[in-house]
């Protein structure tokens, strides 16, 4: 049965880019792009610093381009410096967060109960959620690999089919995040697919780690990766563009 699971391309910019650099990005990714399938066939979706939503909101208007905040803030409003609400990153125009990512696990120590809370708040705030998961080298090499996503996972198994319709899981190798060392296609596809037995049919399962447009049609080949979640590939047009026709090519689609 051919796939209903609609591809999503996913760029995480980081703590990259300036104001300058987004009006050329978005021209030269839709030039790119041209052509039926943006938005149909496939979703775009960009998460820029915070303070760029905006401005990259407007430019995004009439495009098939989706945004996400990098993190969800755990409350409505409040004493919580430093954080973004929902609501705050609905109204500068995304409709998406990102959480969980690597770097906010183990490089700023937010544990799977902080994200938990991230989550729920977000997805009671109205977004959508791209939720971050993966194991660290050394969790792979002592083989706790399916131990480390099942506590992961642990908290989307409360929600129920309209909530987790709002997620899209996406397995990130902590060891081939901004390393140059993917994994191989076999490797993500045994990953997502233990995932896919856990998480249904329906729920989009992205990939990221070290993905290049050379890599991307062999790991979008793979039964059960629905798309792609880029970081240092994402931060110009042509590489992303490229990344998103090798995927699509993967499946069959272009
Ligand atoms: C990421 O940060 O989510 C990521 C996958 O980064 P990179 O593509 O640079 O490995």
């Amino acid at each position: 049965m051919p796939s209903v699971r609609k591809p999503l391309f996913a760029a995480n910019w980081k703590m990259n880019k300036t104001a300058a650099e987004l009006s050329p990005f978005v021209g030269d990714l839709f030039t790119e792009l041209a052509g039926p399938g943006a938005g149909e066939v496939y979703q775009v979706l960009v998460a820029p610093p915070a303070v760029y939503l905006q401005a990259l909101s407007v430019l995004a208007r009439g495009k098939p381009m989706e945004l996400a905040a990098q993190n969800c803030g755990t409350a409505a409003s409040g004493a919580f410096t430093g954080e973004l609400s929902p609501g705050m990153i609905r109204d500068v125009g995304a409709n998406w967060a990102l959480l969980g990512h690597s770097e906010r696990r183990h490089v700023f120590g937010e544990t799977d109960s902080l994200v938990e809370q991230r989550l729920k708040a977000a997805l009671a705030g109205g977004l959508r959620v791209i939720f971050c998961v993966g194991e660290t080298l050394e969790e792979r090499e002592a083989a706790k690999t399916f131990a480390v996503l099942e506590r992961q996972l642990q908290c989307l198994s409360g929600f129920d089919a309209a909530a987790r319709a709002r997620i899209v899981v996406a397995y990130e190798p902590v060891w081939a995040i901004g390393t140059g060392r993917n994994a191989t296609p076999g490797q993500a596809q045994e990953v997502h697919s233990w995932i896919r037995r856990w998480a249904g049919n329906e729920l989009r399962l992205l990939y990221g780690g070290s993905v290049k447009p050379d890599n991307a049609e062999s790991l979008m080949a793979q039964a059960d990766v629905d798309g792609f979640l880029v970081g240092g590939a994402s931060l110009e047009a042509k590489p992303f563009a490229a990344i998103i026709r090798g995927g699509l090519a993967g499946k069959g689609l272009k």
